[in-house]
């Protein structure tokens, strides 16, 4: 197959293209290297069945020769970027997935929509089937990225609907693993590079906010797997088991042998304004349609990407 990744100089993105490329396919890269960057696929430079196009999703997309698939991974998804970057954030929701979706119907290519835990915004039901329809405050700060993939969501089914495209809709739980940025603000990175430098880890709000950590490899599979099943319904993809913040600080010390403190904060920008209060995927519905679940541990993740932190701080040294 052929494939597009918007996005795939990022973090989800470079895996993706990974996976794909060593399942035999073509990959195309696209990104306009905004959060993303090329060390993300340097090692892809030179492959025979490899392309990388620096483009901005939001601006029309041209790409000639026939296209298999499309998955649409470009976005801006810490909330340190998207308060940051607020106007981009909603363009590349909006216009992004508009243009990519048109693609896909001009090339009758199947397209995956990265969706997001984020459009049960502060959820009311816990954990989250896909059944839910979310508890979002759309002018507040994370109201640009909360709505833009609501957004994409209508529009992604809109396309199904109208004009017959083979779509699927991922909501994608917190997610890490190596290749995340060291400076992107999310709380598995920002723990990890303070555990590591010896700097007392930043928790806010009494660390008392829950979320469940999926490892990246975890995700990839489960993406494979719904690009291959045949549904039109959004996916749930996260790893259900769920710790609050002050927990998963603990196993980051663990995780790192450090001795770093715990530093309780109230962070005075807008950061954890509308900040869910839980979050926890139902992954009932990944389980039954793709015979997915989660099968690396928070331990085995943490320590994969606590060596990739390590090794990327030495190189950057
Ligand atoms: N958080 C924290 N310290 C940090 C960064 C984040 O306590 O240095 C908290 C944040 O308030 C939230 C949770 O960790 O409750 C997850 O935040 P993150 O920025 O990773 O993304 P989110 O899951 O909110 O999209």
């Amino acid at each position: 197959m052929r494939i597009l990744i918007t996005g795939g100089a990022g973090f989800i993105g470079s895996h993706l293209a990974d996976r794909y490329l060593s399942d035999g396919h073509e990959v195309i890269a696209m990104d306009n290297l905004s959060t993303g960057t090329t060390a993300n696929i340097a090692h892809l430079a030179g492959h025979p069945r490899f392309q990388f196009i620096k483009h901005d999703v939001t601006q029309y997309i041209y790409l000639a020769g026939h296209l298999d698939m499309v998955l649409h991974l470009a976005s801006l998804p810490s909330p340190v970027d998207y308060l940051h970057y607020p106007i981009q954030t909603l363009k590349v929701g909006a216009l992004g997935t508009h243009n990519t979706l048109g693609l896909a119907l001009a090339k009758q290519a199947r397209f995956l929509l990265a969706s997001t835990s984020e459009v049960y915004g502060d959820p009311l039901v816990h954990p989250q089937p896909e059944s839910y329809w979310g508890n979002v405050n759309p002018i507040g700060p994370r109201g640009v990225y909360d709505e833009s993939k609501r957004f994409a969501e209508a529009i992604t089914m809109a396309y199904h609907r109208y004009h017959g495209v083979d779509t699927r809709i991922v909501r994608i739980f917190n997610t890490y693993g190596p290749r995340m940025r060291l400076d992107d603000g999310r709380v598995v990175p920002n723990f990890i590079n303070q555990a590591l430098r010896g700097e007392p880890l930043t928790v806010y709000d009494g660390g008392t906010h829950t979320r469940s950590f999926c490892y990246v490899d975890d995700l990839v599979e489960g993406i494979v797997r719904l690009m291959a099943a045949d549904t039109h319904e959004p996916v749930n993809l996260g790893n259900p088991s769920e710790f609050t913040i002050l927990e998963f600080a603990q196993k980051v010390l663990e995780a790192t042998g450090s001795s770093s403190e715990i530093m309780f904060l109230e962070p005075t920008d807008e950061r954890t304004k509308d900040d869910p209060k839980v979050r926890c995927p139902d992954i009932t519905r990944a389980r039954t349609l793709l015979s997915w679940e989660p099968a690396v541990s928070l331990e085995a993740g943490l320590l994969r990407t606590a060596a990739y932190f390590k090794q990327k701080a030495v190189s950057e040294a």
